[in-house]
């Protein structure tokens, strides 16, 4: 599932070739989709592409935005008219827009340019819902998100308090609770205890304050490698270009269990912790 460095990927790609742009068409596949009435889209010029956690703004003018839920196997391909891979892309085997649209095509927004962006969906858990300013500043999703990894607002205070709250949770799930900080997800979660050397079972009353200033810095860090590197491509993630990202040849343990440690050489381990496949080093991160 896209975590907030891969959305952060897609949206960088997005402010390049979108903003600007004019909606001429909209052709819904799935109605289920996108929410909201597609003629609103019609004329529209793309203003801005903005982020909260793991979701995608696509403001327009006359205060419309499409807030985008890629959720597990969204994707938002730009196709320009002269189709195939943009200059500076990756390489052409790994390019999807070929094949666009597919059969997991379910949105297709035409731009007056006859430059294409395609929402696909395997799995069609992701959305798109046009909201106006009212609907923007009361919709359920955003009102209840945490700040994000960077804000002030997520500091060592405020973290440890979420951490003594829920004492008996795993600190792994306090990381993944989106109402805390936003944007982290089981491949960021994982990586960030991993290099502070916690268990992701650790119950997070446990986690004493001075062990919460590195696991915020590791989370920061982490995040803004995986921006870096593009994001990770585990599955069906790509960028706006259509094409794969590069950090999950950087993941210390995520997706790498019966491997050993890149650190002390120990076999990673996979177990299940909040809910999630929770991969980890037994003697980096000790046992439980
Ligand atoms: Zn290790």
């Amino acid at each position: 599932m896209p975590e907030l460095p891969e959305v952060e990927t897609v949206r960088r790609g997005l402010q390049r070739v979108l903003v600007g742009q004019r909606v001429s068409k909209t052709k819904v596949l799935l109605e289920r989709a996108l929410e909201g009435d597609p003629k609103w889209l019609k004329g529209r010029e793309v203003q801005d592409i903005g982020r909260r956690g793991k979701a995608l703004l696509i403001e327009m003018d006359q205060g419309l935005t499409a807030l985008v839920h890629l959720r597990m196997t969204g994707q938002l391909i730009f196709l320009p008219k002269d189709g195939g891979p943009r200059e500076g892309g990756g390489h052409p085997s790994d390019a999807l827009v070929h094949k666009l649209p597919s059969k997991h095509t379910r949105v297709i927004l035409s731009l007056e340019s006859g430059d294409q962006l395609f929402f696909n969906d395997q799995r069609t858990f992701g959305s798109i819902k046009l909201l106006d300013e009212a609907h923007l500043a009361l919709d359920s999703f955003l009102s209840k998100l945490g700040p994000e990894p960077w804000s002030p607002e997520f500091s060592v205070d405020a973290l440890y308090c979420a951490c003594q709250r829920r004492s008996r949770s795993s600190i792994k799930s306090i990381l993944l609770d989106q109402e805390v900080v936003a944007g982290i997800g089981n491949i960021y979660a994982d990586e960030s205890l991993f290099l502070t050397k916690i268990h992701p079972a650790t119950p997070a009353g446990q986690i004493a304050k001075k062990q919460i200033k590195p696991l915020i810095g590791k989370i920061r860090e982490v995040l803004e490698r995986g921006i870096e590197y593009g994001g990770v491509s585990a599955r069906d993630y790509v960028n706006a270009e259509g094409l794969r990202g590069r950090m999950q040849e950087q993941l210390y343990v995520y997706g790498r269990d019966g491997m050993p440690c890149k650190v002390c050489g120990t076999v990673l381990e996979k177990t299940r912790t909040a809910g999630r496949g929770t991969h980890f080093c037994p003697k980096c991160q000790g046992s439980l």
